[in-house]
């Protein structure tokens, strides 16, 4: 019995399920670069050329390993492929019994697969994907019932699952959380460690031309070039990290310095979705810096968080919701993106750093998408179909199963409140508490209304304003409304004024 193992784009790890029980006299695997991978949105330069590349020398280490591939790619010849079209090639020519994949990481791949069944006449076998350390049933398990799912207790249960910073069934330092002590505002004369660095070989120059040549119309910019593209490069990536930043994550998560997109943050992300690194590893390489001292606790349990609790929580809640998550617009937000999302061309600062650094990198740190980008849109009312499509085109780390309950449920609260306890929305001051944006910004953040004031400030307010109806009964918003209400008159209408005049010309902010 032969059966056809098929790895896609982000599954490029040597343990996924797809590969067990591999039968190396008669297997074949199936890799290929299909042109709608890239193009189902108009996804970043850069991630495009990163994945072609990761996937080339993932196949290139298969082939070593003796598994026998077959590997479609693009050229200046080949400029499209379909996987379905590659696979029916190899059931034509092949006695193949069976397709073996790994679960998707996207809805439409899911509904395609199913699909495909019938015209291939062949069973499609997809197993569970490993990589997590939720699988969808157990996630669905532990959702069933309630109302309101909260990613804490979900993360307690992962630390218990995984015995990740526990002690005699305790979790060490007698807390669960040390968020009190993070979240420092940036300092003068701070020393951030440059990011991993990666050169480029002969393959990611290939892929690169490549890209160049066929996705020119593609947003962001393609050099320069630095992701790792390899397992034992990611490796590294991770581990410049736990060396060098771990320890100032925790203090500095929340800050942004103009000119210093990375931060201490691990900008691991790429790797972990398309395979090249596991979430255990990378939460136990850095519980394993605490235990020897090198990192303190608040920052190497923040860290773990967002890894086995966040990572894990949004990938449970888009399987369990789609997909119905994805056209979710509980606060009926109807407004375009502002084009400056997409040049940066704007004079509020905080948004020009940050989609200028999006452009170039194909990543901003979290903070950023959420407190900046995110948080504008929330107060702007932008459709959240044109924000996620947005998040989803920028980031080299964006697949929809992440992407989508971060930005509908995170920061549009378009889902009414599952993921989310309260709308993520803010004025200028947390911007200008947590960042030196605002110093060098046309507009003055101190000020609430006028043509000068920061636009975030009378936003923030007509955003509780207009969505009065739907958020005003959420007892933790419940004080600003308190706040609101009692401000006079001729206040409330200039809040009013500035904000319908600032919505209708938003391009010319
Ligand atoms: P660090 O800050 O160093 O965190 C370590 C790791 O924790 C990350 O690599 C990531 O794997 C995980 N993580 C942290 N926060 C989250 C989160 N909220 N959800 C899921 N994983 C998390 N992350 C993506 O991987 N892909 C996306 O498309 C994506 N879109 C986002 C959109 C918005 C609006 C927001 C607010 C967040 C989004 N995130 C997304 C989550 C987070 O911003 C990125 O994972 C993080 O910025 C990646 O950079 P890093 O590796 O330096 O992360
Ligand atoms: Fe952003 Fe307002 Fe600060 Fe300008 S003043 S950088 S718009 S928060």
């Amino acid at each position: 019995m032969t059966s056809l193992r098929i790895i896609l784009c982000d599954q490029l790890s040597e343990d996924i399920s797809s590969l067990e029980g591999y039968d190396f006299d008669k297997d074949m695997v199936l890799m290929c670069e299909a042109r709608d991978m890239f193009n189902n949105v108009k996804h970043h330069k850069k991630k495009i050329a990163f994945l072609m590349s990761a996937m080339r020398h993932f196949s290139a280490r298969l082939q070593q390993k003796g598994y026998c591939v077959t590997y479609t790619q693009l050229s200046r010849k080949k400029r499209s492929i379909s996987l379905k079209d590659e696979i029916q090639k190899l059931l034509d020519s092949k006695n193949i019994s069976r397709i073996i994949l790994a679960h998707p990481g996207e809805y439409r791949m899911l509904e395609d697969l199913r699909s495909w069944e019938k015209d291939f006449k062949t069973p499609i076998e997809i197993r569970d994907d490993h990589r997590f350390l939720c699988t969808i049933d157990e996630f669905s398990s532990w959702a069933a019932g309630r109302k309101q799912l909260r990613m804490e207790y979900f993360y307690r249960e992962m630390r218990k699952k995984y015995d990740i910073l526990m002690q005699n069934g305790n979790p060490i330092g007698d807390k669960w959380n040390f968020d009190a002590l993070n979240r420092k505002p940036p300092k003068e004369g701070l020393h951030i460690p440059p990011p991993f660095t990666n050169q480029k070989d002969a393959i990611t120059q290939e892929v690169m031309d490549i890209v160049s040549e066929q996705f020119s119309d593609h947003f962001g910019d393609l050099e320069p070039f630095y992701f790792a593209v390899t397992r034992q490069q990611a490796l590294d990536a991770l581990h410049q990290f736990i060396q060098q930043r771990l320890i100032h994550f925790g203090d500095y998560q929340d800050a942004m310095i103009q000119g210093e997109p990375w931060m201490y943050h691990a900008h691991i992300s790429f790797y972990l979705n398309c395979g090249l690194l596991s979430p255990l590893e990378c939460a136990q390489a850095a519980e394993q810096a605490f235990q020897q001292g090198k990192a303190p606790l608040n920052a190497t349990e923040g860290f773990i968080r967002q890894i086995i609790g966040w990572r894990e929580y949004v990938r449970g809640i888009y399987w369990l919701k789609m997909p119905e998550y994805a056209s979710l617009n509980f606060l009926e937000a109807t407004n375009k993106l502002p084009d400056f999302y997409w040049t940066g061309q704007t004079k509020m600062n905080c948004l020009k750093n940050c989609v200028t650094e999006t452009k170039k990198n194909a990543y901003a740190h979290h903070i950023q998408r959420l407190m900046v980008l995110g948080n504008f849109a929330l107060l702007a009312g932008i459709d959240p179909k044109y924000v996620n499509e947005w998040f989803l085109i920028v980031y080299a780390d964006a697949y929809q199963w992440v992407e989508l309950p971060n930005v509908s449920g995170m920061i549009l609260f378009a889902d009414g409140g599952y993921l989310a306890s309260k709308p993520y929305a803010s004025g200028g001051s947390y911007i200008n508490k947590m960042s030196d944006y605002c110093k060098s910004c046309k507009y003055k953040v101190a000020q609430k209304n006028g043509p000068d004031a920061c636009p975030f400030n009378y936003l923030y307010w007509d955003f509780l304003d207009r969505n009065r109806e739907k958020v005003s009964n959420n007892p933790r918003i419940a004080m600003m409304y308190r706040t609101y209400d009692r401000m006079d008159e001729v206040k409330r209408k200039a809040i009013k004024e500035d904000s319908s005049k600032f919505l209708k010309n938003m391009d010319d902010s």
